[in-house]
Parts: structure tokens; C-alpha cells; sequence
């Protein structure tokens, strides 16, 4: 195959992981670009959207994990593009603009550490033949030795390896040939060891993943687990990927203790993206995030006590919590009122639903 069939294939199969920030709004996290599904659109931290080159470097997978279309005993057309084929065209479209940076991961090529070698090996290309100084994300594979991780973290701006679920528990019934503590907690732990502060790769981000409805884990447990690997091991970013019935086998026979019908997995992950950002940006503690509604507005309901919020009295932190209210609305209201007294919400920009929401949590003196 051309390397160009191949991408389109193996872009085809990255879809489903979200660690890099994928997608600009809405949920054109799933969408790609026209020239090729590999092109995918990315958030940026500083505001606005880039394009990011996005592909597995391997379908060919030696794991089972029930919930994934690739795992070995699935008949889905396999290949595997070699180092120097991605690095080629990856160049090319940078060199054209199209692209500003390159999100590798892939599939299990008969053991971690041969995999990892290859994802490495694309890195080390573009950054010392092709002199590429610019953003790579690499997926660490589960399993892999500590040396394929460091030499990941060496030549990458980013790293993530996906946790799939919160503890072994969970875990063990997705995958028999996947050992939670020693391939994936312990990788973990070591990316977050070789990247903190004061390291040599302290700039190096990393992040992760859960599948959200593959496996019978709560949403309490989800968020337990997030709150651990923000407070404990620093990662920058947590992200979910909704579980789709179809693309794994939850009815394998004998395994029917997975959920056939999963509980709205994209309700799930949206509630979950929302308790994600109130635990980075809100200041809120994993306890106090409910699961089962929109966490702020529940949080409202629970501490009546808090309201109304003197929108030109109350600091930041408290501005944050009213609901209807964000970072930009905040920011506007701490701009107006140290011009003038604020008599009224109609300055904020603020409309129908969202306005009322915010009357009846505020008052304006
Ligand atoms: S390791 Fe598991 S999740 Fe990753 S490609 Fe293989 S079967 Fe899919």
C-alpha cells in the first residue's frame, strides 16, 4: 500500500483518541479535515485552533481489549506505515502550512517496547534529519520499558498513555492480556516523575484518557481517579472518550457482563468534560463535584447559603460559581465594575436562558 492509503486507513482508526486536545467546539472533536482524515483540528491553549497530523502508526495489534475494533481477533483491514513514510509526509505538510505539529500513537506491534521504537524512531527523524523543532505528541504503549518511556519524553513536546478506567477492578474485565498496576499505573507515575518540576523534561506535558462506558465504573470513580492524577501526579489534562457500542464486542459469548446497552456514554462524557473544568479552573475539589446534572448548578442547589453573589462585591473565585457565569464573563464584570457601579447584568453580553439562569443567583446593588 501507498503510504497515503495507509492514512487513510490508520487516521480512520486514531479517531477515538481524544488526548490531544482534539477538536475546537461543539463535537467536531470527531470531525477531520477535507484533504484527509488525518488532519484533525486542535484547541490551542493560547486561544483559536491549529491542525495537528493525526494517526495511528499501526492497526496490527497483538492486545484483546474488549472494547476496541483493533484488538487481535477482529478481522479489520491491517497495516503499518514504517518511520520514515510518517516523517516524510508529515514534512510535507508542514512545509505547505497545513500542519503545526504530529499526534502519534498506535496499536500494539507484537510487544510495547518493538512499538515503541518505531513511534520513536519517527520522532527522532524529524527532529534530527528533518531539524523539526516543533509540537509532537507521542502515546507512550501501555507496557513499555522504562527506557522506550524516557526516550519518548527526550524527543517529544508531549506524552500521554490512556488509564481506560479508574482501577484494576474495572480494568481486568476489558483486557486478559493488559496488567493495570505494572503496565499502565506504573508508566504513569514515571512520566509524571521524569517531566515535574525541576526535571530535565519539565515542559514536557502529559496527559490521558478514560473510556467512559466500556467497562461498569461509576462516574464518582472516574472523577476520584482525575482528581489523583491532577493533585498527585500533575498531569496537565484528563480527557474521556465516550465507549460506542459497536466498536468493541460486549456481547462476545461468555462475556456478557459487559454493558450491551452502556448508559448514555456521551452524556456521560459531556458531564464528565464539565466536572474536569471545574476541578482545573473553578478551584472545585472532587467532592464537591455532583454526578448526575450540571455540576454548578447543583452545587448551587446544595449551598443556598452562597447566594446571591454581589456581582460588584464578590471576588473572582466566588463570580466563578454562580451558574451561567464563566472565565470571560468574570473577567468582563471585574473590568466594568472598577469603571462603575454595575446597577444592572445587561453590560455582560448575556442573553435569554443563560441571562436568567444568572439572575437568580446575583444581585446587583
Ligand atoms: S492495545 Fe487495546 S486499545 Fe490499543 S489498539 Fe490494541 S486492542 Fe485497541
Amino acid at each position: 500500500m501507498e503510504p497515503i492509503d495507509k492514512l487513510k486507513v490508520l487516521s480512520e482508526d486514531s479517531q477515538y483518541d481524544m488526548a490531544c486536545a482534539c477538536g475546537t467546539g461543539n463535537d467536531d472533536r470527531r470531525t477531520r479535515g477535507t484533504e484527509g482524515k488525518w488532519l484533525y483540528p486542535v484547541s490551542l491553549p493560547q486561544g483559536g485552533y491549529s491542525v495537528l497530523l493525526k494517526t495511528l502508526l499501526s492497526n496490527a495489534c497483538s492486545k484483546d481489549c474488549k472494547y476496541c475494533p483493533l484488538r487481535s481477533e477482529t478481522n479489520v483491514k491491517r497495516c503499518t506505515l514504517n518511520p520514515e513514510e510518517v516523517a516524510r509526509v508529515f514534512m510535507e505538510y508542514y512545509s505547505r502550512k497545513i500542519v503545526f505539529g504530529l499526534f502519534l500513537s498506535s496499536a500494539v506491534i507484537h510487544t510495547p517496547d518493538h512499538t515503541m521504537d518505531k513511534i520513536n524512531s519517527v520522532a527522532a527523524l524529524l527532529r534530527r534529519k528533518y531539524g523539526f523543532r516543533g509540537y509532537i505528541h507521542l502515546k507512550v504503549i501501555p507496557g513499555a520499558s522504562d527506557a522506550a518511556i524516557a526516550e519518548s519524553i527526550s524527543l517529544a513536546s508531549a506524552v500521554s498513555l490512556n488509564i481506560e478506567t479508574p482501577g484494576k477492578k474495572h480494568f481486568d474485565l476489558l483486557s486478559n492480556r493488559k496488567d493495570y498496576m505494572k503496565d499502565i499505573i506504573h508508566p504513569l507515575k514515571l512520566m509524571s516523575r521524569l517531566t515535574s518540576r525541576g526535571m530535565r523534561h519539565s515542559r514536557v506535558k502529559c496527559t490521558t484518557q478514560f473510556i467512559v462506558g466500556a467497562s461498569n465504573e461509576k462516574d464518582g470513580e472516574i472523577i476520584k481517579y482525575m482528581t489523583g492524577l491532577y493533585d498527585r501526579l500533575k498531569f496537565q489534562r484528563v480527557y474521556f472518550s465516550a465507549y460506542q457500542q459497536g466498536l468493541g464486542s460486549p456481547e462476545i459469548p461468555g462475556e456478557k457482563r459487559f454493558l450491551s446497552v452502556p448508559e448514555q456514554p456521551f452524556m456521560r462524557e459531556h458531564r464528565l468534560y464539565q466536572a474536569d473544568f471545574l476541578l482545573r479552573k473553578y478551584g472545585f475539589s472532587g467532592k464537591e463535584i455532583p454526578l448526575d446534572k450540571d455540576p454548578k448548578e447543583a452545587w448551587a442547589e446544595e449551598h443556598p447559603e452562597f447566594y446571591p453573589v454581589r456581582i460588584n462585591r464578590a471576588d473572582r473565585e466566588e463570580l466563578l460559581r454562580v451558574p451561567g457565569i464563566g472565565h470571560v464573563t468574570v473577567e468582563r464584570i471585574l473590568k466594568s465594575r472598577s469603571e462603575i457601579n454595575m446597577g444592572s447584568l445587561d453590560k455582560l453580553g448575556l442573553k435569554g436562558k443563560r441571562l436568567e439562569k444568572v439572575r437568580g443567583y446575583v444581585v446587583c446593588e
